[in-house]
């Protein structure tokens, strides 16, 4: 098919797939409201059959979950609000956010006071986990889950004792299950296939699609791939001897000068200016760097790709170890830690099923790290007042406030919103485990040093679209498996590497078999200084429709993989756009950032406690982690309890 011929009707935008993306269930008739609240009014969650998981279409930061926090960040939210509806609740925390920092904040909080403390957890979006999501699918019957965000287990450096703790405490131990993981026959069903790239026209000129990736699985040496490629002969041999040859391109100067020159030019300075490559093989390297960091080589710094083993250093005899000028993930790189490969297949999703199930029994049955994947959620039991925990959904925060003077007092008022309807909470205290940039928000009374930090990071915009389709026989008859679609919409596309544990076997049997593709996309604007360009990427993902992400998707799949007789209207079930305008933490990136004095940089200044409200989440340690949101609940409860 040719591209210009695309067409709605042959992309199959008018056929019936799975993107259900609402819920059954609203809010009725509430009134005056005693101590059973969230029993006497019956919202979508208490419903049997609400099941978030399985819904399709755009998810992630889906529709109805900003909508108020941005009526707040624009000011208008109090014109209207009215005055809340008191819930006469009393608890003995409340958290903010409902994602592995919440949930952990609530475990290590009970863990440290009382079995029978009173929580309660709020969140914007209609499930909990925050960024660790789960995607669930049914292809012709088959469960398949993925993961809506969050993956990885690893981290950077090692997990500390308490984020270690909580792990070994739910049952999770990686390396076993990394073992156990490999060991399943059906692990190696992709084996045989190639990594590839596809080199789209609007990029490099022509639409093509080159297999056997050097380096990767069963990759060529490079300049039989590259003779391979539209790129122009002089650019080709730029990239091998980038790749390969061995030369010192700063000469003469010791390694810690070199390393500090390093880290203040972008990797793509380093290319054009120190490595002298031809300009043209800028586009193949550009979005290298958008899976950890959300923008190209041209806001990375060179030190930074240094320290992960991008090309370019082999011959420049620079010392390992990294430098306090290098950015929190590849200044982790340089440190030991235990290796596994393992990651459940709804990713980190499932330490969040295992916080809740821990923190209400009655959610959800089971007691492994095995038996998670295929427990079935019982979401009516989340927030009932026979349970000391409580988790409440569609429940977006609007103010956190110290019940009198922040030095003395002794209790919080917090307001939410949940279906139009403004309430009002009593606690103890509040940890803040929501994002950092919403703060100001709902804390007024901070002083506006601790404002103005909280609002320095940017977090970085990311989807991870999910796609089922009918089979993979395109993929075996193209002899391939992942794709990097450097100049694409999305700039990647994979075959969901297959996961078996406990009852969840999702490797195919055959090519003819159901299986789910990854796509990832980051959108940034080259050229600016990092946090402008995911600034530009929140606009872009908070105005994109879900109509125009499935046109880009099928528009995307159909040019790489027809030539494997893929059909776009034949072949896909079902789209997942997991939406993160608010993706990761930002991590300092010194290319931009001024290098702080010890106890100054923002996020050590955000996460001051302010009487009985206290600062978790990812973004307090300025680090994208599933431990660093641990280690910062733990810190925010410690706070609190002393
Ligand atoms: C696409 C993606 C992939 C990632 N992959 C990995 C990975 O592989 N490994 C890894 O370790 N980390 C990964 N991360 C980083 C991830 O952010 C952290 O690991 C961790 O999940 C963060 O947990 P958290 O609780 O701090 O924040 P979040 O998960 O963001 O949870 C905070 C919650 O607070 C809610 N909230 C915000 N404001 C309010 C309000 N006013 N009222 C109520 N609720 C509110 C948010 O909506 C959210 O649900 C990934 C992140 C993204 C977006």
């Amino acid at each position: 098919m040719n591209i210009m011929e695309n067409d709605d009707r042959e992309l199959g935008m008018h056929r019936p797939i799975s993107r259900r993306d609402f819920l059954n269930g609203i809010a009725v008739g509430l009134g005056v409201l005693g101590p059973g609240f969230a029993e006497a009014a019956q919202f979508a969650q208490d419903s049997p059959d609400y099941y978030p998981p399985a819904l399709t279409g755009m998810r992630g930061s889906h529709n109805g979950s900003f909508d108020v926090a941005h009526t707040l960040r624009d000011g208008r939210f109090w014109k209207t609000a009215g005055t809340p509806v008191d819930t006469r609740e009393t608890y003995d925390l409340i958290i903010v956010g409902g994602g592995i920092s919440g949930l952990a904040a609530a475990y290590f909080y009970r863990a440290r006071t009382s079995p029978s403390a009173r929580i309660l957890i709020l969140d914007n979006h209609d499930d909990f986990g925050g960024h660790a999501k789960r995607n669930e699918f049914r292809p012709q019957g088959r469960l398949l889950i993925a993961n809506g965000g969050t993956l990885a287990i690893e981290s950077p450096f090692p997990y500390s004792k308490e984020a270690r703790g909580l792990m070994d405490e739910l049952g999770i131990d990686p390396v076993k299950l990394s073992d156990e993981a490999g060991k399943a026959a059906d692990h190696h069903v992709f084996d045989g296939l190639q990594s590839a790239i596809f080199f789209d026209r609007e990029t490099f000129g022509t639409d093509r699609l080159v297999a056997g990736v050097p380096g990767r699985r069963r990759g060529l040496g490079w300049r039989e791939f590259l003779v391979k490629t539209p790129l122009a002969p002089e650019v080709q041999a730029d990239i091998v001897r980038l790749e390969e040859a061995k030369v010192d391109y700063m000469a003469g100067l010791s390694s810690d000068v070199k390393k500090d020159r390093l880290s203040r030019m972008s990797y793509k300075d380093f290319l054009l200016n120190v490595v002298k490559v031809n300009p043209g093989a800028i586009p193949f390297y550009q979005v290298r760097t958008h899976g950890l960091f959300g923008v190209g080589i041209d806001a990375v710094n060179a030190l930074d790709c240094w320290g992960m083993s991008y090309p370019g250093f082999q011959g420049m005899n620079i010392a390992p170890g990294a430098t306090m000028r290098m950015g929190f993930t590849p200044r982790g790189e340089a440190t030991p830690k235990p290796e596994y490969f393992f990651h459940f297949p709804d990713g980190n999703a499932s330490i969040a099923r295992m916080l809740v199930r821990s923190l209400i029994p009655a959610s959800a049955a089971g007691h492994t790290a095995e038996d998670i994947v295929t427990a079935k959620f019982d979401y009516s039991r989340l927030d009932k007042s026979d349970s000391p925990v409580r988790i409440r959904l569609n429940s977006t925060v609007v103010r956190a406030r110290n019940a009198g003077d922040p030095a003395s007092a002794k209790e919080v008022e917090v307001a939410f919103v949940r279906d139009k309807q403004l309430y009002n909470v009593r606690g103890k205290g509040v940890v803040m485990a929501c994002w950092n940039m919403m703060i100001p928000y709902l804390c007024e009374e901070l002083p506006e040093k601790q404002k103005e930090a909280l609002k320095y990071g940017v977090k970085i915009p990311l989807v991870y679209t999910t796609v089922a389709v009918k089979n993979w026989a395109a993929f075996k008859k193209l002899g391939i498996r992942n794709i990097s679609t450097p100049g694409m919409y999305h700039y990647g596309v994979s075959l969901e590497e297959p996961t078996t544990i406990g009852d969840y076997h999702a490797a195919p049997k055959s090519a003819e078999d159901p299986v789910l593709l990854r796509m990832t996309r980051t959108p940034c604007k080259p050229g600016l200084s990092e946090r402008d360009q995911h600034r530009m990427g929140h606009a872009d993902l908070f105005t994109t429709s879900f109509e125009t992400f499935e046109r880009k998707i099928r528009d995307q799949l159909v040019r790489i993989l027809e030539p494997g007789g893929f059909d776009p209207a034949r072949d896909i079930t079902a789209i997942t756009v997991n939406r993160w305008p608010h993706g990761y933490a930002y991590e300092y990136n010194y290319l931009f950032d001024p290098e702080w004095p010890e106890g100054q940089a923002p996020c050590e200044i955000a996460r001051r406690r302010f009487g009985r409200i206290t600062i978790a989440n990812s973004d307090a340690g300025a680090a994208a982690y599933t431990d660093q949101a641990m280690d910062q609940a733990y810190r925010a409860v410690s706070e609190l309890v002393g």
